[in-house]
């Protein structure tokens, strides 16, 4: 007999994930399929830290860790908060989880009860709103589309707020626009959440290295509301570290406390010779950082370009991450060579599958009908071919 319980039969599956093993299943049967799907870089973790880890293998760091991670660890992601951020969470505040991932489940869980509610600006990654479900919490979606870069204003995140509110997620650079908040447009949203002193901030700065605005503000950083924030932030994506599951939580420390409480009964800590590969890349020299930084905004920069010349999209320019989030609603009510009518981007991304043989998420899936998401964190040529490919099917449809 089958018996999955109310919690798992109300989650989503992730689409991203959905969209990948799709294009994987093509590939399978020999179809030459370009995958702009992937939220990862396309780079190998930088050698000084895979050395880390062959060391932390053969010097025995093969037991159980503490709950929260190795003190060396926190320590070094206590000095990087202070140092590259400019905010203060000391290590008994910090806690080491199995990616970002598990680190904002983490935070949510510990704080939100059945009927909170949290409010996520839309369009937002995939797994916001289906964790803020297994909390039983209440998500508000604040939409935000491409005619405002895809940022909430303070007006909107004010009329959002209600007695009920015991959070906000914010996520800047963002998947999946790559839009990020300038300090002021922070501060704008800051001075509102200054009067509502109910609110926790939960600020995923997983993309804070691929940034092409020279600029970075965290969150915490905003003193008005820094002793009710809650960072996240981990080695995924500027170290290309996927693999390795290491993301972290800084938090009040009555937080850190209930986050390791709940971490403890639950997974325990994180791979102890991961914590020792990331200990190495945020104590180590910080240029692979860089030199994939350029890479990205290169590659950002060839596929606005590409992007553009396609008739019917709107691209906007973004400023971080590696992903662009073009409007393709001029496309649906359109019909394939096959006949097959496009009645949501949800066809578009299946059409751009089957027929073009590109894998893309549907906008659908991060709350904003009506676009696409393309990860451009792949090679140049790679961009290139997708978007000759891209071009030509849209060109199709009559
Ligand atoms: N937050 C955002 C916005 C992401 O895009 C991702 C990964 O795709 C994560 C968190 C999770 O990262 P991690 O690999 O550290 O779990």
């Amino acid at each position: 007999c089958t018996h999955v319980s109310e919690r798992v039969n109300a989650l989503a599956p992730s689409a991203t994930l959905a969209m990948s093993q799709k294009s994987n299943e093509l590939k399978a049967q020999g179809v030459d399929v370009i995958n702009l799907s992937v939220g990862e870089p396309d780079f190998e973790t930088p050698r000084h830290i895979k050395e880390a880890a062959k060391k932390a293998i053969d010097d025995n760091f093969t037991f159980y860790t503490p709950v929260p991670g190795y003190m060396s660890l926190r320590k070094a992601i206590s000095d990087k908060l202070r140092n590259e951020n400019g905010v203060d969470y000391a290590p008994e505040q910090i806690t080491v989880s199995n990616g970002a991932k598990q680190a904002l489940c983490n935070v949510i869980l510990a704080t939100i009860n059945k009927g909170d509610e949290v409010i996520i600006p839309m369009p937002a990654w995939v797994s916001y709103v289906e964790m803020v479900k297994l909390a039983e919490g209440k998500p508000v979606e604040v939409k935000a589309d491409i005619s405002q870069d895809f940022k909430i204003t303070p007006a909107q995140l004010e009329s959002a707020i209600t007695p009920a509110t015991r959070m906000i997620l914010l996520c800047s650079p963002s998947n999946p626009t790559g839009s990020v908040y300038s300090r002021e447009e922070l501060q704008g949203l800051v001075s509102v959440l200054a009067k509502h002193p109910q609110i926790l901030v939960l600020a995923d700065e997983i993309y804070e290295h691929i940034n092409f605005t020279g600029s970075f503000t965290s969150m915490a950083s905003f003193p008005e509301i820094a002793d009710r924030t809650i960072i996240i932030n981990g080695v995924s994506k500027a170290y290309a570290m996927t693999g390795w599951r290491i993301g972290y939580s800084a938090a009040p420390l009555w937080l850190a406390k209930a986050v390791n409480k709940l971490q403890g009964q639950y997974t325990s800590n994180a791979s102890s010779v991961a914590q020792k590969a990331a200990e190495a890349a945020y104590t180590g020299s910080q240029e692979c950082v860089a030199e994939m930084n350029k890479a990205f905004e290169r590659r950002r920069n060839l596929v606005v370009e590409l992007a553009s010349q396609i008739p019917g999209l709107k691209v906007n320019r973004p400023t971080g991450a590696f992903y662009l989030f073009p409007e393709v609603s001029a496309y649906i009510g359109k019909t394939t060579p096959d006949g097959k009518k496009i009645g949501s981007s949800a066809d578009i991304a299946m059409y751009l599958l089957e027929s073009g043989h590109v894998a893309t998420v549907d906008g659908g899936a991060f709350g904003m009908e009506g676009y696409i998401r393309l990860s451009y964190a792949t090679s140049d040529d790679n961009i290139r071919e997708a978007l000759r490919r891209m071009a030509e099917a849209f060109a199709a449809l009559k």
